[in-house]
């Protein structure tokens, strides 16, 4: 452990702060240095982040010309301990990283809703959803030719859904529409029961 590592530790033991200071750890232990100089030379070369428990704040000293680092266990009256230790007055305090440990988790990210997939996934019906595949208004381009009903432009071909302007291709051997098939979703007062379409 050289200067500064010593300086550091036994500073977080006995007071649970530390200045990063060359000239205030220079006077407060004359035993590691002999001049605020070589200390803040050790301390510059010293990794003050990621110590587990311990937030670092930027402060301020009356009559000092630049803010210092300061590392510390607790922010509880950390003025006053400052000044008890260096005997320098803070004016300013900012936390530059709270303690290691403490952060909050982030959000997990929202689950954006998929707006291709059935839009009434509340719902329960006693038929399964239909593919817009084989759906008359599903386009050679993949659009859906009734959205002012399904409320979707750029459907999935492949994504079973509940559809009001579900409208089957001659092809299907069951030609009920999406009013006959989900009569459940066309009760929902949100659905699109209302659109104009060409439903069968
Ligand atoms: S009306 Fe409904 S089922 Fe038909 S293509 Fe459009 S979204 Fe798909």
């Amino acid at each position: 452990m050289n200067s500064a590592e010593k300086y550091v530790a036994e500073s977080l033991a006995a007071s649970g702060l530390a200045v990063i200071s060359g000239p205030i750890a220079a006077s407060l232990r004359p035993d590691l240095w002999r001049a605020g100089t070589e200390a803040g030379m050790d301390l510059a070369r010293l990794k003050v982040a990621n110590r587990p428990g311990v937030a670092r704040y930027s402060v301020q000293f009356e009559g000092l010309n630049r803010p210092v680092e300061v590392l510390a266990r607790s922010a509880d009256r950390l003025a006053l301990r400052l000044e008890w230790v260096t005997g320098f007055r803070a004016t300013d305090i900012d936390v530059v990283e709270p303690p290691q440990g403490t952060r909050p988790k982030p959000a997990p990210l929202a689950v954006k809703p998929d707006p291709r997939a059935d839009r009434y996934p509340s719902v329960v019906t006693k038929e399964e959803g239909r593919q817009c595949g084989d759906c008359e208004h599903f386009t050679a381009g993949r659009t859906c030719m009734a959205s002012e009903v399904s409320g979707i432009e750029r459907p999935h071909g492949g994504t079973r859904r509940r559809c009001l302007g579900f409208t089957p291709t001659f092809q299907n051997q069951d030609q009920r529409n999406g009013r006959q098939l989900w009569p459940e979703v066309q009760a929902q007062p949100t659905s699109h029961s209302q659109g104009e379409c060409d439903v069968r």
